[in-house]
């Protein structure tokens, strides 16, 4: 009978046995569960992936995005301004225009035009890196060497004897069968011989896919690699950008490189209401000055919640009009909450309902009837430094595996939208915070192709090494065999902890 204390009973028994076990095969459950953790299988991953791409420069890499990451603040010109900037001074922090002048001078005094080296071509390592994987996914799934069926014995006899089995098993009553198996022929050209030694995995590469059944759902972890092409047979031109335009009124303090004290007090409010700086990854100020607004500019910011970027992009008060869209409501909410605290009168005033435009449409398929002059791609992505730190809200919980599989083309189809929405003479940034050359490079170059194959649109990349090259004292750009083949990379580091952030400058010019 199932009384309260029949249950007490076997669940105590079971709790006993349960520790018993635990103490014989000696598993720490804490452990265990650490190990399963979305966070745990994003530094393996990355560990795998990462350090093929980057080699030894992976470890220090890997130290950044494991340490505390380094903020910047955006002056809020709607504040007290010239207040703040002395408050931060007075701490140790450093105007970010100032911080580049001083590196640029120090480099035309000193040190030789940097060279325009080839990048490194990832395709190689890629290829062999996704390969490896499909293999060993291959061997997760089906037996290991213990259950290896046994030898086939495919000798002309045997096969004879096997077709007489099969016959007596089945109903000889059905005729059809009975006489399609008469009439079949065995093809042995499909039958592998283990004694040549093939690993189980590979034997199973050779199974009809109708031996996967009951896996509908399953996807190899390797797909997400497949986005990685370098086919050019599209027009593709790289073009030396060497040109910073720093907007005038874009106030930004950071410490520098090294620095032993690189903490901001947190933000307070002036005597207007709003807040008086907005702190956030310095990779973030890059992707907008990539942009190289100017006066009069519409702009469209295709994923732009919570509205780090959009703001940073006002605070220079050049775009006539600024359309924030995203698909995300709550995120979206976030941008207008932003908005409200940075941005003064910003709900009352009609000055900021004629500038400031939400929209909450699937950036896939945004359409719009103008064209705008710049276009910010901030795409979702396998956020990398949040991926290895926290558990929550992690795109590698083994329940969003299909979503994380599916960034490389969710990105490429936002980034061609966005080549459509921009006029031709325009600007596209793309961004990603993550390190990966799929989602990095490999949609830029997807995209480009999408854009001339669907639309016959095409974009010049700007190479922004040279003008990107003020930033050598404040933050680390990859460099060798670190460095994008489109774009720029932000890389963490304990010295000076910012990223990752990939961004990539696209001109359209038909
Ligand atoms: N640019 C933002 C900033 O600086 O604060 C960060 C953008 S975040 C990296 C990516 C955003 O893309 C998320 O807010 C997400 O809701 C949004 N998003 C995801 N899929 C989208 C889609 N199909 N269309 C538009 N936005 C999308």
């Amino acid at each position: 009978m199932l009384t309260i204390s029949n249950i007490c009973k076997s669940t105590s028994i079971r709790s006993y046995l349960l520790l018993q076990a635990r103490h014989k095969n000696k598993i720490h459950w804490a452990k265990l569960k650490k190990k399963n953790s979305p966070k745990y299988k994003a530094m393996n991953l990355f560990d795998d992936f990462y350090g093929s791409i980057f080699g030894n420069q992976w470890e220090s890499i890997k130290e950044g995005l494991l340490r505390r990451s380094k903020y910047a603040a955006v002056i809020n010109n709607y504040g007290d301004p010239e207040e703040t900037m002395e408050y931060l001074t007075n701490r140790g922090a450093h105007c970010l225009r100032n911080l580049i002048k001083v590196q640029k001078d120090f480099q035309n005094q000193y040190e030789p035009e940097p060279k325009q080296t080839e990048p490194p071509d990832h395709t190689n390592k890629l290829q062999a890196f996704a390969e490896k994987l499909h293999s060993d996914e291959i061997s997760n799934i089906y037996p290991q060497n213990g259950n290896m069926p046994e030898k086939l014995d495919y000798s002309e006899d045997k096969l004879d004897t096997d077709k007489v089995k099969v016959k007596e098993k089945i109903n000889v009553g059905s005729k059809t069968l009975d006489q399609s198996l008469a009439e079949a022929e065995i093809d042995t050209s499909r039958i592998i011989d283990p004694s040549l030694g093939l690993a189980s995995e590979a034997l199973y590469q050779f199974l009809p896919a109708t031996k996967l059944k009951g896996m509908d759902e399953w996807i190899p972890e390797s797909t997400h690699y497949s986005y990685y092409s370098t086919n050019t047979d599209f027009p593709l031109a790289i073009e030396p950008e060497s040109e910073l335009v720093y907007p005038e009124h874009l106030k930004v303090f950071t410490y520098e490189m090294h620095s032993d004290w690189d903490d901001f007090p947190e933000p307070k409010r002036c005597q207007t209401g709003v807040y008086n700086y907005y702190p956030l990854d310095c990779g973030s100020v890059l992707a907008v000055l990539a942009l190289g607004l100017q006066a009069g500019d519409r702009v469209l910011d295709l994923c732009s919640a919570p509205g780090g970027k959009a703001l940073i992009a006002l605070q220079t008060l050049l775009p006539d009009i600024i359309i924030c869209n995203d698909v995300s409501i709550s995120r979206s909410n976030r941008t207008k909450k932003i908005f409200k605290d940075y941005l003064f009168d910003f709900e009352t005033s009609n000055k900021w309902s004629e500038r400031v435009m939400f929209k909450r449409v699937d950036g896939r398929v945004f359409t719009d009837d103008y064209g705008f002059d710049k276009v910010l791609v901030d795409v979702p992505c396998t956020t990398d430094r949040h991926s290895v730190n926290v558990d929550e809200n992690n795109i590698f919980r083994p329940d969003r595996i299909k979503e994380r599989l599916k960034i490389p083309e969710m990105q490429s189809a936002l980034l061609t939208n966005a080549l459509r929405l921009v006029k031709v003479g325009g600007t596209v940034v793309y961004s990603t915070c993550s390190l990966s050359p799929v989602q990095n490079d490999g949609v830029v170059h997807l995209s480009l192709k999408h854009a001339f194959e669907s639309h016959g649109i095409v974009a010049t990349v700007k190479d922004m090494t040279s003008s990107f090259s003020g930033f050598s004292s404040t933050l680390k750009l990859g460099a060798g065999s670190a460095a994008p083949k489109y774009g720029q990379l932000v890389l963490p580091d304990v010295a000076a902890n910012f990223g990752p952030t990939y961004i990539a400058k696209l001109v359209r010019v038909k």
